[in-house]
């Protein structure tokens, strides 16, 4: 499979170089070449498949003969550890649970099977390694830290803004060691991204072959399309139309869920929800792109102005906007509907949602009026304990700590402190 860039300006290349590099010459994101729908036959027989063949069916067009398909098969296995549970909330709605991974994050999907890929694309580079950068806001980190941990070749930076991410997450990023370093930005999350952003401009560090590993990069990216697939798996035999919201920051996800579709899976409607960063909201109002500087939320991980993967989802729908906006909605919410949601949901039905998935349920919701006999399903992004200090107030429980989150919580962390670009060049060195 080959991928060409969206600013249409650089080589096409391979899948192997479009994951190492992340992003094209000319800035541009990495799109594959074509989508061929699978054969009816995968649809008719996928609730006797596993999640696994479901996975290596959806994945192999995209990643070619460049994985051979034993290998492939294995980096499937190891990505795919855990359970995604498709759990009623109330009628005709479910929660399609994300969270069950190693860090209790959507995100383990993505770079589980990012840093696989590239292990194995270093396999015979002995002393040539690639250094993954990565700036965090929360809940990337601990994802690339415990998805890249002792993964051949590979040396992973994470910077994250002092003071302003949980306890539990900065754990998760600093207490891994091995491979895995973590820079302590005294700053907030721009100042992390920034910094990134100029050592992937800067020459003088070409010898560290940079990568990133947020949604950008295709490898963390494209997987996350096989949530959509096990989903339908589950609810298939109800005979339904599907509705999917995902709450939505840099829209990735979605996007994925959008090349699900384009694959041939029956979805009837995708919601992108928001916060009140509403970029794309707007977007379907008046028809005009008008990104802005992010906005705090208690939904953070949404806190997203101008979402990368965007540009992706029209590359898909071309300029068609009606075509578009029979196939997506996009709605916002403030902190307060937020908030009034995780309560509902907690009351009513008894689900503990948090804040991302909150947001999810409340654009379901909404679009479920146009649908009144499809089934829908919000996608729970993180478990309710990554956001324990908006949950617990909100709904006056305490949460029990999974074992996965114990187990970094008596852990020392280790961490390096850093101010300026030029510190962040002389530690990468
Ligand atoms: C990253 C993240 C999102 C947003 O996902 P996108 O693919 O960037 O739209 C939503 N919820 C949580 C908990 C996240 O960590």
């Amino acid at each position: 499979m080959k991928y060409y860039s969206l600013n249409h300006n650089a080589a096409k290349v391979s899948f192997q170089e479009a994951v190492i590099q992340g992003l094209a010459a000319d800035k541009g994101l990495y799109f594959p070449e074509s989508i061929t729908p699978l054969p009816k036959s995968f649809f008719d027989n996928i609730e006797n498949l596993t999640n696994e063949e479901i996975a290596f069916e959806a994945i192999q067009q995209f990643v070619g003969d460049e994985i051979p398909a034993s290998t492939l098969k294995q980096i499937i296995s190891e990505t795919l550890c855990f359970d995604f549970p498709v759990v009623p909330v109330e009628n005709g709605i479910y929660s399609l649970e994300l969270f069950h991974g190693p860090t209790m994050a959507f995100k383990d999907v993505g770079a589980r099977f990012m840093s696989r890929c590239l292990g194995y694309f270093n396999k015979d580079k002995k002393d040539n390694t690639n250094t993954v950068l990565v700036a965090t806001s929360g809940d990337t980190g601990g994802a690339v830290a415990s998805g890249f941990l002792a993964v051949q070749g590979v040396e992973v930076v994470i910077l994250y803004p002092s003071g302003k991410v949980s306890d539990i997450q900065e754990r998760q990023l600093t207490t891994l060691g091995q491979n895995i370093k973590a820079l302590e930005v005294d700053g907030v999350f721009d100042d992390c991204q920034d910094m990134v952003k100029k050592a992937f401009l800067d020459e003088s560090l070409a010898h560290k072959n940079l990568t990133s590993a947020n949604s950008i990069n295709i490898a963390r990216w494209l997987p996350q399309m096989f949530y959509f697939f096990f989903a339908y798996k589950a609810l298939k035999s109800q005979g339904k139309e599907l509705v999917f919201s995902c709450p939505s920051g840099n829209f990735g996800n979605i996007c994925a869920g959008i090349i699900a579709k384009k694959m041939g899976l029956p979805v009837t409607h995708f919601v992108a929800s928001t916060n009140v960063n509403d970029t794309v909201p707007r977007f379907l109002v008046d028809g005009k792109y008008d990104p802005k500087p992010s906005i705090a939320t208690i939904s953070n991980a949404m806190d997203v102005g101008n979402p990368s993967n965007f540009i992706r989802i029209q590359e898909m729908y071309g300029n068609d906007l009606e075509q578009f906006k029979k196939d997506f909605s996009s709605y916002t919410y403030n902190d307060e509907e937020t908030l009034e949601a995780l309560k509902n949901i907690y009351k009513t039905d008894g689900y503990i949602a948090e804040p991302h998935g909150a947001v999810g349920y409340l654009g379901l919701k909404k679009e479920l009026e146009n649908y009144p006999n499809a089934i829908g399903v919000f996608l729970e992004t993180a478990h309710p304990i990554k956001f324990l200090d908006v949950v617990e107030p909100a709904l006056g429980i305490t949460l029990p700590i999974p074992t996965q989150i114990e187990s970094v919580l008596n852990k020392e962390k280790v961490s390096t402190k850093i101010k300026t670009y030029d510190e962040l060049k002389a530690f990468l060195g």
